[in-house]
């Protein structure tokens, strides 16, 4: 029998079918896959893998969004800067697309969120500008608008932006809806950030699958929408100052300590059917699990996003189906608490089989 046979080595690959001629024609289009040993045996529960996108996260669809309607809109202009505020994951995905047309990019960034976000912005080209953690998302936020202001530098706006629940209405929810044609969906569940994913999908759900109930997640101790208190507004829709229900959390990405606009007109429409609370812990809990029992590795949100859809599966009626968001790979967690107790050194156990044959001991490095 050949190395080739078939049979021996049924795996094989066909490629896309296509060239691609830049990085950011890949963004989009990911897998939608089932968990099998973490879901009750008669219910079908998959995830929606974000990280397959080209920089790692759900964000870079909406920063291709922002910079191409920016482009075609005249605001902005051949060779001018970008500047964002970001819990990373946009930061990220600006510094990919700004790298891949031209633009420099400039984040700023609170020092609560994880270290390998900076550096894979600087490592992108980026400059990253820290802001104080006990300024939150806003003291970032304002930041960047000084700094646009002071320099003439385009804002993306991610929590504004109409481009953002636009382009998960034209990318993530059509695929969902290609994906699941011809099938049952009784459950779509998400978390928010901008709400830029939960808008979009949502509104492209309730239209073409009305069935489907839709799941809106925040964290236990930040029930901003759950506690029904209006968000004060400035111009444009911006934020007006720190909502009353929020409090720090561990979950990166998730819930800023403002309603955004670009999720309000999605609560305005009740185009959720549950809120669902998390504590980060259990989420955290849940991205282990899902590594270590299905091979899949999503950061906190993933992991939080997980377990709400993990309770819903476990009093489900026999047959149903759901679906979960997977924002981010969690690659972007090394240094955060999803990583806590996983060491660098031997542990004993390891330390026991390294001595329990003769060669190649490591005594001390
Ligand atoms: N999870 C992570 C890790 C994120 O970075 C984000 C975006 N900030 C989200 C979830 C939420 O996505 P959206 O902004 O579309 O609500």
């Amino acid at each position: 029998m050949s190395d080739t046979d078939p049979h021996l080595n049924p795996r094989t690959t066909e490629g896309r079918g296509k060239l691609y001629s830049s990085i950011l024609d890949t963004i989009g289009d990911t897998p939608v896959v089932q968990v099998k040993k973490l879901a009750p045996d008669n219910v079908r529960l998959y995830v929606k893998a974000e990280f397959f996108n080209p920089a790692g996260s759900v964000k870079d669809r909406l920063a291709i969004s922002i910079i191409e309607e920016a482009e075609r809109s005249g605001a902005l202009k051949p060779g001018q800067t970008v500047i964002e505020a970001t819990s990373g994951n946009t930061g990220v995905g600006l510094a990919m697309v700004c790298a891949a047309k031209g633009y420099p990019f400039v984040a700023t960034m609170p020092t609560s969120v994880s270290v390998e976000r900076r550096k894979l912005m600087r490592f992108l080209g980026a400059k990253v500008i820290l802001t104080p953690k006990a300024n939150k998302a806003m003291g970032c936020y304002l930041k960047a608008v000084e700094l646009a202001d002071a320099n003439g530098w385009f804002l993306a706006r991610q929590f504004e932006s109409d481009a953002n629940a636009l382009i998960h209405e034209n990318t993530t929810a059509r695929e969902i809806l290609a994906d699941f044609a011809g099938d049952k969906l009784d459950y779509w569940v998400t978390g928010y950030g901008t709400g830029g994913t939960f808008s979009g999908v949502a509104k492209v759900l309730r239209k073409e699958r009305p069935e489907t109930k839709i799941i809106l997640s925040e964290p236990i101790n930040a029930q901003l929408i759950e506690s029904g208190v209006v968000q004060e507004r400035g111009e444009g829709g911006a934020p007006a100052g720190t909502h009353p229900a929020f409090e720090p959390h561990l979950i990166q990405g998730w819930t800023p300590d403002f309603i955004p606009a670009v999720l309000q007109e999605s609560i305005d429409q009740k185009r959720f059917d549950e809120l669902a609370p998390i504590d980060a812990q259990e989420g955290i809990e849940a991205s282990k699990l899902l590594a270590r029992k299905e091979g899949i590795f999503t950061g906190i949100s993933g992991g939080c996003t997980f377990a709400v859809a993990q309770e819903i599966a476990a009093t489900a009626a026999p047959g149903t189906v759901i679906l979960c968001m997977l924002p981010d790979t969690g690659e972007r967690y090394l240094s955060s608490p999803l990583f806590e107790g996983v060491g660098e050194a031997m542990n004993s156990e390891e330390i026991a089989l390294s001595t329990s044959t003769p060669g190649f001991h490591l005594v001390d490095e």
